[in-house]
């Protein structure tokens, strides 16, 4: 995930509303429902999909990757190169496994990204693509200091590839085909994403959802333990059926988000956003690791990042092999279970007031958001001013607790 930190802080104070008795009790009855929901089953503690993932982060963050940057960046370009050559895929780029990105002087390169692909099975829909994508790059080694990017976003590349591994051992091909990319130079302003939405291996009108995951082996500033966020839905409802359906009995939360919620676009996302492709962007959020050489392999959750690998893979596989898949919404459509994520949030982070040390105005702000969430949630609706003053104040709790 690339620091999207600006330099001006938002200010918004607003004035805090004071919640009916109605609202109230309505809002402890959804609590009420909410706690009393069935228990997620168990997934496998130890397992291969578990340990492929961990072997992959345990390469990806080792000292002989340099924090994939320079030659490491090229020794992990040239491992993960290996990987989709033992999986059986494609190269994607006319015949080739790497897209070069040119440097400003002529003749240089800067930085590769890569990508394989399997051919879809249908006569109608193999010239649609699902793409999977995360990036490799990371910090690099800064005055002698390694930024191993355990998290970010050598967790994403092992998704990347266990996806791409379920679709190449799956007894059926894909109806379309799958591209499988890792990014390069996302920590520099998303410049390999930017590079191939500019010099795309496949027409972007043909895409029919771009999913990349960036950090999602830890929890959100160290506590948000069970949630994955997901954004993007905003934009192509229809994809909510797919993750509910994937992330059933699984015990791990997926909470929806606006992408609006971040004041800019975070990761690879962004560029296929701005070219109106529908995306789905998960990440189990910034946390006391990030961007910090405490992004080891050793403090990563895999339980975690083994179960929501596996809700990637299967929306994956669903819009890979859907009859039809949801079109763009330029209108974007916000559920009301983005109020839930907020409020599951702020009472997490609130309900660990003293060890994450929040300041009074932070605490304030996030009893009186947590309110006006509840409030909504207790009516069961959410006006779009409503919303407009939800996110306007997350938005500027993350920069008061980030
Ligand atoms: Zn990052």
């Amino acid at each position: 995930m690339h620091d999207g930190r600006i330099g001006a802080r938002e200010a918004a104070a607003r004035p805090r509303r004071r919640l009916s008795p109605l609202s109230i009790r309505l809002a402890a009855t959804v609590l009420l429902l909410t706690a009393t929901s069935a228990a997620p089953a168990q997934e496998p503690a130890h397992d291969a999909d578990r340990q492929r993932i961990e072997a992959v982060v345990g390469r990806l963050a080792s000292p002989a990757m340099q924090g994939r940057r320079g030659e490491g960046a090229e020794k992990a370009a040239a491992y993960l190169v290996d990987e989709f050559r033992r999986i059986g895929l494609e190269p994607l780029f006319d015949g080739k496994f790497t897209q070069p990105i040119p440097g400003k002087e002529p003749g240089t390169v800067q930085g590769t990204n890569l990508g394989a692909m399997i051919r879809g099975a249908d006569p109608k829909l193999k010239d649609d693509w699902v793409i999977v994508a995360a990036h490799y790059d990371h910090l690099g080694v800064r005055r002698g200091v390694l930024y191993p990017g355990a998290d970010d976003n050598a967790t994403g590349v092992a998704m990347m590839l266990e996806a791409a591994r379920a679709f190449a051992s799956a007894g059926a091909p894909p109806r379309r085909s799958v591209a499988f990319i890792g990014f390069d130079l996302e920590e520099i302003g998303l410049f390999g994403s930017r590079y191939l939405v500019a010099h795309p291996p496949m027409p972007l009108e043909r895409v029919a959802l771009f999913i990349t995951a960036d950090m999602i082996g830890r929890a959100m500033m160290g506590v948000c333990k069970q949630q994955v966020f997901v954004l993007g839905t905003e934009h192509a409802p229809g994809l909510r059926a797919w993750i509910d359906e994937a992330a059933r009995d699984r015990p791990v939360r997926v909470s929806l988000l606006g992408s609006d919620v971040l004041i800019l676009n975070r990761s690879d996302y962004g560029p296929f956003r701005t070219r109106q492709v529908p995306y789905l962007f998960f990440s189990t959020g910034e946390n006391p690791c990030y961007h910090s050489p405490d992004d080891r392999p050793e403090t990563i959750d895999y339980a975690k990042a083994t179960v929501i690998t596996r809700i990637i893979r299967d929306v994956a596989r669903s819009a890979a092999d859907a009859a039809e898949t949801p079109r763009w919404n330029p209108n974007p459509d916000n559920p009301l279970a983005e109020a839930a994520t907020i409020r599951d949030v702020l009472k997490e982070l609130l309900g660990n007031e003293r060890p994450l040390k929040l300041s009074g105005a932070a605490a304030y702000l996030m009893r009186s958001t947590l309110g006006d969430a509840e409030a909504i949630l207790g009516r069961g609706a959410m006006t779009p001013a409503e919303r407009a003053r939800l996110i306007q104040s997350t938005r500027v709790i993350l920069l008061m607790i980030q």
